[in-house]
Parts: C-alpha cells; structure tokens; sequence
C-alpha cells in the first residue's frame, strides 16, 4: 500500500503575495467542498442541528448530486436492508474496522428513517439492495436538494476549490479556480474519490497520507472456449478466488460477453483492488461452480446411483444452467445423449475438478458501468472516527469516498457517505 507525504505545511502562516484572510469575499462557517452524497447529508445535518450557522456547499460541477443521479442504473441503490453494524463492516475492504462505531451512530436504519421522514420510502429487492419505492434515483436528488433549501444551505456550481488554506489563528482560507478566495471557520472535503495529482499532492503538503488512490468494481475479460458464447448465463452461488491469494469471495456469477461479472466477481475485484492493480500480466481467477456442495464427487456418484438410465445432459445434481452443464460435460468427453451409467470414474473425477475449481487466465478488467468507487484516500489513522475531523488538522473533516473507505456493490457505498457526512456534519455543528 503506497502512502504519500510531501513536506508538511499544515502551519504555515499566510505568504505575502498570498490571500490574506481581509482580502477574502466572504466569510462563511462550514465550507463544504463537493455536492455529492457525503457533501449534502452533511450540510443540512450541520444546518439540522445548529440553523444558526452559515454553510455553503461549493460544487465544481455544473450540477449537484451527479452520481447520485447516474447510481444504480438510475434508480439509486441508496443503502442495504443489513441493520446491524458488525455484519455490515463484513462488506467494506478498506474501512471495516474503522466504519463500526460510525455504523453504531448511523447505520441504514437511521438512512432509511431519514428519507421516509422526507417523504421517499425505500424497498428492499431480495438480495437485500434498498431503492427508492419510486425506482427513480430523481427521487432521492429531489429529496436532497429540498432538505438542503428548507435548512437554507447555500450551494453554488461552478466552483472548485483548489487549495485549502489552514490559518495560524484558526480558520482556513479556500482558494478558488475562476474566483476570488473564501474564508470560512470549517471546511468539509467531501469531493469524492481522488486522483493522484494537485490535490493529493495539497493534503500531502498539509501533513495527512493519502493512500494510493487506485479503481475498485470491475469485471473480468475472460476468454476461454467453457464460457465463449454462454452471455448471459447466471450461476446462483459460486466461490471466486484470486489465484496467488487467499481472497476469495461467494455470490452469484454472470457469464458476459466479455467474461465474468456478477456480484461473486465484483466483490473479488473490490477485496483485491490492490493485488489486481499491482499484478503485471499474469491474472488468473478460479471458480467453484458450488459454492455449497462439500463433496461434488459424492453427490455425483450417489446422483449417478439414482438415474442410471437418465441422459447426463438433462440431467445434472446441482443447479446449474443447462448449456454451461453441457460445456463441462464436453470437456469430460461425454457427449450429449450419452446416460449416467456411461460415465465413467475418471471423467466423474474430471467433472469433479471442473465443478470444484476452473482456472480462467484474466486478460483484462472491465469497468463495472453500474458502479466503480476509488480504493485508497486519506489514510484512516488520521481520522477521528466519531467526528470525521482530521487528526492533523482540527477544523478540517472528510466524508465520503475521499477516505480511504469503499465497499462492495450493494448500496454500501452510499451507506458510507451518508455515515460520514452525518457524523461530520453533526460534529461540525456542536463544534460552534
Ligand atoms: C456509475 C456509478 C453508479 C453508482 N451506483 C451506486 C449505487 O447505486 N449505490 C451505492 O452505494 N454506490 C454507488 N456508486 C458509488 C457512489 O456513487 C459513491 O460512493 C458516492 O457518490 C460517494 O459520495 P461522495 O459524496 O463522497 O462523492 P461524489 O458523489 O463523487 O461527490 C463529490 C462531488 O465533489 C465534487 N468535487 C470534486 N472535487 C471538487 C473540488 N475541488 N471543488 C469542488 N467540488 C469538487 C464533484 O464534482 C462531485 O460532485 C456508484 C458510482 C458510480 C460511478
């Protein structure tokens, strides 16, 4: 894990030539840098608990809550039916540890209250996803932006901060692409996930570590003549491992016509975001097509025992597609129309091994369209979990994807930024 620090400048005092803080425009409160999720939850949380306080959302973009909007397919995976904060750490490999307390404070049942109370009910699908009942994500951005309007939270478009300056007598100055500078007694970084560049390079200078900030959620490029033409074929519950590693992860499997995909596959690219990325060339992947059948072999012969006059092809023990059945038959030499008693132990060992574990050569990664986050970030160590505020710069906090925290599809991505915004925002307020 690559961690960067250029020299610190977190208490520098102004430079001439530099924005003095009586030059600057306006004097706000809270600044918070980025109307994303983590950005609005937090400032209307801050205006919710203290309406006296003056908090501007500065987004760079032309509009707010953009991957709100684009999230889910449309439809805003808001957050996962998993109301207990231990199992729910279980589904984020950067930031496990570190979300339990915040997820005691906050969790999706606190989410899912919140939005019911602003009149958007959320429903459940069965693998445990929550949508807006509406299945339009415009619905969880109207909702946002009502609440931000009704709390009188100032946003402005347009503007990106480039440069976040701490004062020696507290407060910062924020430097503005296009703008003059603001000053403000708080600022809130919750501008989404990072790129390595001006702005990882500025928190750098400012004293903090930010993790590499590298791609999670995406599928695999596979060829291999098992798959080839079988897109969209779902296998309900398979194991995945990444070879040279013990990471290895369940869930249902979708052929694609480029590879694999599928929850099994995303939640293997999200836990060994780093072993991928670090990997030159040579990937490789194994999937058990059971993930629950202790003794494939067993259950093959005790099958075979039972429907000896049946044909193989029609007939399989486990629940797996027909023409995927099919292909791992061929590959045993057993071609259609042949019966279970014509099978023999070796080719019942064979099938064994292919249900137990097929190795496919990754040849690429595929962004996963309906959803990608950046793994990596401020490093954890410098946050205090139960405020959001930087450890090395008081009066400076971080929500949302700008932390070193991602998860698994399944809405907990969202779940984090609404954690940490409003633990932010929250802390944010009290602190006035
Ligand atoms: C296609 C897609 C679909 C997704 N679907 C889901 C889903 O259904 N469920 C789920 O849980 N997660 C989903 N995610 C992940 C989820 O969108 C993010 O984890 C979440 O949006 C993070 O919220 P955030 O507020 O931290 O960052 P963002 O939502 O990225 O918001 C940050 C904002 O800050 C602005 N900004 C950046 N830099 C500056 C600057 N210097 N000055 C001012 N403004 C700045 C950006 O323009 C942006 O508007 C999806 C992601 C993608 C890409």
């Amino acid at each position: 894990m690559k961690t960067r620090h250029l020299q610190s400048e977190a208490s520098a005092a102004i430079k001439p030539n530099e924005p003095s803080p009586e030059r600057c425009r306006e004097n706000v409160d809270v600044v918070v840098v980025g109307g994303g999720a983590a950005g609005f939850f937090a400032a209307i949380t801050a205006k919710e608990h203290h309406p006296g306080l003056r908090v501007l959302i500065l987004e760079k973009g032309s509009e707010v809550l953009v991957k709100v909007r684009i999230s889910g397919g449309g439809r805003c995976n808001v957050t996962h039916a998993c109301f207990d904060a231990a199992e729910l750490t279980t589904h984020y490999p950067r930031g496990h540890r570190e979300l339990l307390g915040p997820f005691h404070r906050w969790q999706p049942s606190n989410t899912v209250q919140w939005f019911e109370e602003r009149d958007v009910a959320l429903k459940t699908e069965e693998d445990g996803r929550m949508f807006p009942v509406s299945d339009r994500s415009s619905s969880i951005v109207t909702c946002l932006t009502e609440a931000a309007r009704r709390a009188d939270v100032k946003v402005r478009t347009g503007l990106e901060v480039r440069r976040v300056r701490p004062l020696t007598a507290g407060g910062f100055i924020l430097e503005l692409r296009n703008a003059p500078p603001l000053r403000c007694r708080r600022v809130l970084w919750s501008a989404g996930g990072m790129k390595a560049g001006p702005t990882t390079d500025m928190f750098s200078r400012l004293g903090h570590h930010i993790v590499e900030p590298i791609p999670s959620l995406f599928t695999f490029k596979v060829r291999d003549p098992l798959i080839e033409g079988l897109q969209g074929l779902s296998v309900e519950e398979v194991t995945a491992q990444l070879v040279g590693t013990k990471i290895r992860c369940e869930g249902p499997l979708l052929i694609t016509h480029w590879g694999l995909s599928g929850p099994a596959i995303l939640r293997l690219s999200a836990w060994a975001a780093r072993e991928l990325h670090a990997s030159k060339g040579s990937l490789a992947c194994t999937i058990r097509w059971i993930a629950h059948v202790d003794d494939p072999m067993q259950a093959l012969k005790t099958f075979q025992s039972r429907n000896n006059k049946k044909q193989v092809s029609n007939t399989s023990p486990f629940s797996l597609p027909k023409r995927l059945w099919q292909r791992m038959l061929a590959s045993v030499n057993h071609p259609t129309g042949k019966t279970w008693c014509q099978m023999n132990r070796a080719q019942l060992e064979t099938l064994t091994n292919i249900l137990m574990c097929t190795r496919f050569k990754v040849i690429g990664k595929s962004r996963n369209k309906d959803e990608f986050v950046t793994c990596g970030g401020v490093h954890l160590r410098e946050i205090d979990f139960k405020t959001m505020e930087s450890k090395i710069l008081p009066g400076l906090y971080f929500a949302g994807e700008a932390l070193d925290v991602d998860a698994e599809t399944g809405g907990f991505n969202f779940q984090a930024a609404w954690t940490t915004g409003y633990l932010a925002g929250r802390a944010m307020a009290q602190r006035f």
